[in-house]
């Protein structure tokens, strides 16, 4: 399973997919990506390997310069093209690796809201509770407010329905890492998976949350402070 964000100036579509042949290694079911194509978020995956992701993009290709991709290895729902991440809610599009504990309770809670929900995964409550959280705060409080109600293990993703040259990340118990390019900017499961990018890497803490855009990194750790994490060269692997 593995995560890749790619906040760029030029196609994403291929760079997404090599990154998550990349990250085949640590094994998945399923696969899938979503970019912003003219202002709205569109989302495509498939179930088995990333050919056949590859043959979906083919048949309706993604002309995004910003995107998100995943690979999954199942724990809540079986393997299937609905439980495939990207997961979708309202504004919020995200992809997950690890297991969200306290799922069950949250799942609850939503849909006593009326919150209907379109897959069997934990990680379509991380959605939703960011959609939810997205109409009283601006993005990055709202992924704050998100991940204090998570008890689990998580790597994330997150795209916004309107904020197009965003994409904000979070770590707990799953690796992320940022990677700094030239005017691009990139989140990834490791250095291999922006490996092709760039070999400027920073290491996020256990806690920290992250929103990038063409140039920057804003670091937060666990509390909401402002942080910054080193940026290391790491040996090229392209
Ligand atoms: N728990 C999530 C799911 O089953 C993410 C699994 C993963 O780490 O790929 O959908």
């Amino acid at each position: 399973c593995g995560i890749i964000g790619i906040v760029g100036t030029k196609p994403v579509q291929d760079r997404l997919i090599d990154s998550l042949k990349r990250l085949e290694y640590r094994g998945y079911d399923s696969a899938g990506v979503a970019g912003v194509v003219d202002g709205q978020v569109e989302r495509r995956r498939a179930q088995g390997k990333i050919r056949a992701l590859e043959e979906v993009l083919a048949g309706e290709p993604l002309n995004a310069s910003v995107g998100i991709g995943h690979t999954r290895w199942a724990t809540h729902g079986a393997p299937s093209v609905r439980n495939a991440h990207p997961q979708h809610a309202g504004r919020v599009t995200l992809v997950h690796n690890g297991i969200i504990e306290n799922y069950a309770e949250l799942k609850e809670a939503l849909k006593a809201k009326g919150r209907v929900f379109e897959s069997d995964t934990d990680t379509e409550v991380i959605a939703q509770l960011l959609d939810e959280e997205l109409k009283t705060k601006p993005p990055i409080e709202a992924l704050k407010a998100t991940l204090d109600q998570l008890t689990g293990a998580y790597a994330l993703a997150v795209l916004i329905d309107g904020e197009e040259q965003l994409i904000m990340g979070a770590r707990r118990g799953s690796p992320l890492v940022v990677g700094f390019g030239d005017g691009e900017m990139f989140l990834g499961s490791d250095a291999l998976a922006v490996g092709p990018f760039t070999n400027r890497i920073a290491y996020l803490d256990e806690g920290d949350y992250v929103a990038i855009d063409h140039n920057t990194a804003r670091i937060f750790d666990e509390t909401g402070q402002a942080v910054n994490r080193p940026v290391r060269t790491v040996a090229a692997s392209a």
